[in-house]
């Protein structure tokens, strides 16, 4: 739910706060421990009171949403007196800012004079915003609002938080960028390999993101609960199946997806494929063309289902009731969708690039491939061996009790937030 918040009687509503469902810290004690949880609690002891806000520009598609739906109520429940808004731009600035997008993530793309200062002239009505916000530290996600900091003039501390993968950027925009990274206290990062040069050391956090076990999306289902729901897709549940949950971009490579599917058929009798997505993201303009492209290349294939729907359920369904995940991304921040498949002890085969490169140990918790041959080779060798696939799922899930559940993320944002409140 959204409500406009800190702007005065004549200005657009520039800002929206999201209103969350309250969570409580103590539940987590059955997936991670009373000794991790109380720990926690007595590490965030500090922030008690402490006011912190979290700037992005979506409450609904994508991973940042994912994860601050479940950070800012956990925070609160921590004591931490966290708070979340959105920006709310006209569209046209989610077209250039999702150019900014592809451009960080190594498209080669040129920006006009007209469209920098666009985006300025709208930071500066973020900014703007920003100062009738009272706050002891901003947390400012993503290239999106990125520059409102500095037009906010606020002597408060604060956080950028890239989420991109940053490996190979466009250098015009990240010249751009760069002052307005500067401006903050900290950047966080979620691979130490995102980290532009001509940032200080001194700057740079590394935190990678992580999942909330405890939603619907990712709390245990059942294979039978699953294939049912899958059944009802019109999904034959005694053939074989393999999936990808993304949202449709081209940097998921949903294409690319369906030549590996294409490939592994030839030997892996009745294969079926599931491509999941959502279009909900309101900062992602182009994903309806993007839907487009991918239902003309699957063709008339009766076997390749492709679902947009927004659903956490489905979501669960598919990543649970699916043979094998993949997530053959070219270029990837993190991930969540593999670390939720991952989660759920299914064997995980991913594109070899940032977020997934990290959270792969190729090939014991999964599988790591290059193109979609390598990745058609890997649904192949998984059918043919049950036990190679039961192994890698059992070690994915260890792998993520062990390094990307929410109560860890927690620990690592506030022992941040404490060295600068
Ligand atoms: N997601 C979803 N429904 C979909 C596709 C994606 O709920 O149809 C969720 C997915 O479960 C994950 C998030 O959106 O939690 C995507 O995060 P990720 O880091 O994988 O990629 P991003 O979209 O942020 O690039």
């Amino acid at each position: 739910m959204l409500k406009g918040a800190g702007l005065g009687c004549f200005s657009a509503v520039i800002l929206e706060e999201v209103l969350v469902k309250k969570k409580n810290i103590n539940k987590y004690r059955r997936v991670v421990g009373a000794e991790v949880i109380g720990g926690l609690k007595s590490f965030s002891r500090p922030l008690k009171g402490k006011r912190v806000v979290h700037i992005n520009s979506t409450a609904n598609g994508g991973g940042v949403a994912e994860i601050l739906i479940s950070l800012v109520p956990l925070q609160r429940s921590l004591g931490v007196d966290s708070r979340w808004f959105v920006v709310n731009p006209p569209a046209k600035f989610f077209e250039i800012t999702k150019k900014f997008h592809n451009a960080l993530q190594g498209a080669n793309i040129k920006f006009s004079k007209s469209e920098l200062d666009y985006y300025l002239k709208i930071n500066k009505q973020f900014g703007r915003a920003l100062k009738d916000i009272k706050a002891d530290l901003f947390v400012i996600h993503d290239p999106q609002p990125l520059a409102s900091w500095h037009f906010a003039e606020r002597l408060e501390p604060a956080i950028s938080r890239i989420h991109i993968d940053l490996s190979t950027p466009n250098k015009q925009l990240l010249e751009f960028l760069l002052p307005y990274l500067n401006d903050y206290d900290k950047v966080i990062f979620s691979l130490n390999s995102f980290v532009p040069k001509g940032l200080p050391v001194g700057k740079v956090a590394i935190i990678p993101p992580a999942i909330d076990p405890l939603v619907p999306k990712n709390e245990p289902m059942s294979l039978k609960a699953a294939r049912k729901v899958l059944a009802g897709l019109g999904i034959d549940i005694k053939r074989p199946i393999v999936a990808q949950v993304s949202r449709f971009d081209p940097w998921k490579d949903p294409t690319g997806v369906i030549n590996a599917y294409r490939l592994a058929r030839k030997k892996i009798v009745g294969l079926q494929l599931i491509l999941l997505g959502n279009a909900t993201a309101k900062d992602d303009p182009e994903s309806a063309m993007m839907i487009e492209k991918v239902k003309r290349h699957a063709g008339e294939d009766p076997d390749i289902h492709l679902v947009n729907v927004d659903n956490n359920m489905l979501v669960n369904a598919v990543q649970t009731g699916a043979d094998i995940v993949l997530q053959k991304s070219i270029r990837e921040g993190f991930g969540l969708t593999a670390t939720e498949a991952l989660w759920k002890g299914k064997p995980v085969i991913a594109g070899n690039v940032g977020g997934l490169a990290l959270q792969i140990d190729n090939p014991h918790n999964g599988i790591l491939v290059e193109k979609s041959t390598t990745a058609a080779e890997a649904i192949v060798k998984l059918f043919n061996d049950k036990s190679f696939a039961a192994e890698l799922g059992r070690e994915a899930h260890k792998s993520v009790l062990k390094n990307y559940l929410i109560t860890r993320l927690l620990r690592d944002h506030h022992r941040l937030y404490r060295s600068l409140i």
